[in-house]
C-alpha cells in the first residue's frame, strides 16, 4: 500500500503507518501535477491546502482512501468520492482544544489592545512611550463578562469550558442543541459540572459582550450587518471557524464606527491573502488559520488518521 501525505503528517502517525506496512511519501506535489502523480498511490492524506475534486478522483482509479487531517472537508468532493467507492475520513475531535485556546488568545489580546501595541511599540519606540501607554490603559477583564458561543459543537463546547474556568458567563446557540451540562476541569484533579444556558441566536447576539463563532462553512455569512446591528455597543467578535461565515465588509464598517471594540480572526474570505484593510486594522487581532496548529493537536490528528487508515486497509 502506498500513501501520499501531500500536506504532511505528524511523525508519530507516519511511524504507525509504516509499522503497519504502508509506505508513506511526504513530498508535496503541486495541485496541477497531482492527477498524474497520484495514480501511483492507494491513498492520499491532505490538510486544507490540497484539493481533492471530482477530476482528480476520476484521474486516479487506484485511489481507495482520502484522509483529511482536520475537520472541514470543503476541499474534498466527498459525495462523489463515496459514489466512486473511495473512503473519506476526517479527524473531527483532535484539534478542538487547540482551536478553543486560540479563541482565548484572541480574546485576551483584544481586551488589552495587544494587537495594536505589538505593532506600534517597536515602531514608535521610546519617544512616544507615554502616549502609547495611555492609549493601552483602558483594558478590561474577561472575568464576569458574557461570552456568546454560536455553534455549540466540539469546539464551541471546549471554548465554553475555558470560559467557565475564566469566570465568564456563557450563552450558547445551536440549531441542534445537545449537551446540557459540561464537565470542567479546574485543576488539582477537581472537576465541576456546569449547566449550559441555550438561548436564541437573537438573544445571544443582543446579550453577549463577546461572540465566538464555531459553525461549519456556509455559503451565506452567519454574521452580517443585521447581526452586527443587534450587538451591544463595544461588543467583540472572534472567528476561528471558516472564512465566509462573517461578512467582512460589514465587519470593517462596525470596527470603524466603534460599534465593535475588536475582532479576532483566524479565518478569512481570501486565504492565504486576506484583504489588507483587515490585515492592517488596529482593532483586528490576526492569525493565519493556525487554530489546529499545535504540536499536541497535530500529533493527535496524525495518530487518529493513521488508526483510521490502518483499520481500513486491514478489512
Ligand atoms: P461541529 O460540527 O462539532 O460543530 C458545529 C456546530 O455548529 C454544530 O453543533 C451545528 O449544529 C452548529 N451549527 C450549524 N449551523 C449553525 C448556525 N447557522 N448557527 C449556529 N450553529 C450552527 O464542528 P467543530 O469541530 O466544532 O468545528 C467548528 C468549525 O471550526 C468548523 O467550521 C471547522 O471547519 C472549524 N475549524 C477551524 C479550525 C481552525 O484552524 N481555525 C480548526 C478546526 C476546525
Amino acid at each position: 500500500m502506498k500513501l501520499l501525505a501531500n500536506d504532511g503528517i505528524d511523525p508519530v502517525g507516519k511511524q504507525m503507518l509504516e509499522a503497519a506496512g504502508i509506505s508513506v511519501d511526504t513530498i508535496n506535489i503541486p495541485q496541477d501535477q497531482l492527477s498524474e502523480k497520484l495514480q501511483n498511490y492507494d491513498a492520499i492524506t491532505v490538510r486544507s491546502a490540497t484539493k481533492v475534486r471530482k477530476a482528480l478522483i476520476d484521474a486516479c482509479p487506484n485511489l481507495k482512501l482520502i484522509g483529511r487531517g482536520g475537520v472541514g472537508v470543503d476541499n474534498i468532493d466527498v459525495e462523489y468520492a463515496m459514489e466512486k467507492g473511495v473512503a473519506v475520513y476526517n479527524t473531527p475531535a483532535s484539534s478542538s482544544a487547540s482551536v478553543a485556546e486560540l479563541v482565548f488568545a484572541h480574546l485576551f489580546t483584544g481586551v488589552r489592545f495587544l494587537q495594536d501595541s505589538n505593532r506600534k511599540m517597536p515602531i514608535e519606540g521610546n519617544t512616544k512611550f507615554n502616549d502609547l501607554k495611555k492609549s493601552y490603559a483602558k483594558g478590561i477583564e474577561l472575568r464576569g463578562k458574557t461570552l456568546g458561543i454560536l455553534g455549540f459543537g466540539r469546539i464551541g463546547r471546549e471554548v465554553a469550558k475555558i470560559a467557565f474556568g475564566t469566570g465568564m458567563e456563557v450563552l450558547a446557540y445551536d440549531p441542534y442543541p445537545s449537551t446540557t451540562e459540561l464537565e470542567v476541569v479546574l485543576g488539582g484533579g477537581v472537576t465541576a459540572k456546569v449547566p449550559v444556558i441555550y438561548v436564541t441566536k437573537e438573544e445571544l447576539i443582543g446579550q453577549s459582550d463577546f461572540i465566538s463563532l464555531h459553525v461549519p462553512f456556509s455559503e451565506k455569512p452567519v454574521i452580517g450587518a443585521g447581526e452586527f446591528n443587534q450587538m451591544k455597543k463595544g461588543a467583540a467578535l472572534v472567528n476561528c471557524s471558516r472564512g465566509g461565515t462573517v461578512d467582512e465588509d460589514a465587519l470593517l464598517e462596525v470596527l470603524n464606527s466603534g460599534k465593535l471594540s475588536f475582532a479576532g480572526l483566524d479565518v478569512f474570505d481570501n486565504e492565504p491573502t486576506p484583504r489588507t484593510d483587515l490585515l492592517q486594522h488596529p482593532k483586528v487581532s490576526l492569525t493565519p488559520h493556525i487554530g489546529a496548529s499545535t504540536n499536541e493537536a497535530q500529533e493527535r490528528i496524525g495518530v487518529e488518521l493513521a488508526t483510521l487508515i490502518i483499520n481500513y486497509f486491514k478489512q
